[in-house]
């Protein structure tokens, strides 16, 4: 049996003003969804991704929004249900990094990291998933990192945080499969966005060797994968973990 969406599909992208959030919130737009393209500091640029969006006949609204605040996640949902309606796809997407070896990670740079990449996506989940169950259909879908899965010296705070939300996409996916909602994961590898453009030259170069597709991965590449799970046709994918890092991890 299939189950198809009536109601009218809302997107919610947190973290859509740059990077791989932007690239979402385009693709969905494209692909039918009315979008809420979330920021938290730079309004220019999410107002740039709604003209984009609206340009190419879409619609979309930007709302400001930090995450990792109760108040403002709470604001965020209530905005978005009287400019679009009730969110039909979530993508946890904003994330940060403060990245430094254990000895040197402080107290706060563990708490902003795992307030915003963590607890940031189970607030906004748990804001969204009670209408995905009435509505009987949702998408949820964490923006997690293939560092989640491997680790990576001087990310121990990002590390937890993402493998954290694996560890919480499998267990939300197990409590609502039988709702006609499915969550999942995208687990990027190394895409060329403000995050990883600061990263020392010989550090790219090495792990450029060790990407067998030969390249970095684009936003798009990550854009396009999450448009399938937020689609009807990954109607029985859940609690799933995709990796899109061109071969990088393979176990
Ligand atoms: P980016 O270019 O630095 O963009 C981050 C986005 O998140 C911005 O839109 C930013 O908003 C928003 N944001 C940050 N903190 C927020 C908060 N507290 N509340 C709401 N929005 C917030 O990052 P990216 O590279 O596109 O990464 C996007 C996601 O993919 C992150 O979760 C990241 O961990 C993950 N990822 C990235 C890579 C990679 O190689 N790039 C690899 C694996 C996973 P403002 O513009 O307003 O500051």
């Amino acid at each position: 049996m299939t189950t198809e969406q009536s109601t009218p599909r809302v997107a919610l992208v947190t973290g859509a003003s740059r990077g791989i959030g932007r690239a979402i919130a385009t693709a969905l737009a494209a692909s039918g969804h009315a979008v809420c393209v979330n920021y938290r500091t730079q309004a220019d640029a999410a107002q740039e991704v709604v003209d984009t969006i609206a340009k190419a006949g879409g619609r979309a609204v930007a709302i400001r929004g930090d995450v990792s605040k109760r108040e403002d996640v709470d604001a965020l949902f209530r905005q978005v249900q009287e400019s679009l309606g009730a969110v039909t796809v979530l993508v946890n997407n904003a994330g940060i990094t403060r990245d430094t070896l254990l000895l040197r990670l402080s107290d706060d740079d563990w708490d902003a990291v795992l307030d915003t990449n963590l607890r940031g996506a189970f607030m906004c989940t748990k804001a969204a998933v009670r209408s995905m169950i009435k509505a009987r259909w949702g998408r949820v879908i964490n923006i997690s990192s293939i560092v989640g899965l491997m680790g990576n010296p001087g990310q121990a705070n990002y590390a937890a945080a993402k493998a954290g939300m694996i560890g919480f996409t499998r267990a939300v996916a197990r409590e609502v499969a039988n709702r006609g909602v499915t969550v999942n994961a995208v687990a990027p590898g190394y895409i060329a966005t403000d995050i990883t453009e600061d990263l020392p030259a010989e550090l790219k170069a090495k792990v450029l060797e060790a990407i067998p597709a030969g390249r970095f991965g684009e936003p798009e590449d990550v854009a396009d994968v999450v448009a399938f799970l937020a689609s009807d046709s990954s109607r029985y994918i859940t609690g799933q973990v995709l990796n899109v890092d061109g071969g990088f991890v393979t176990a």
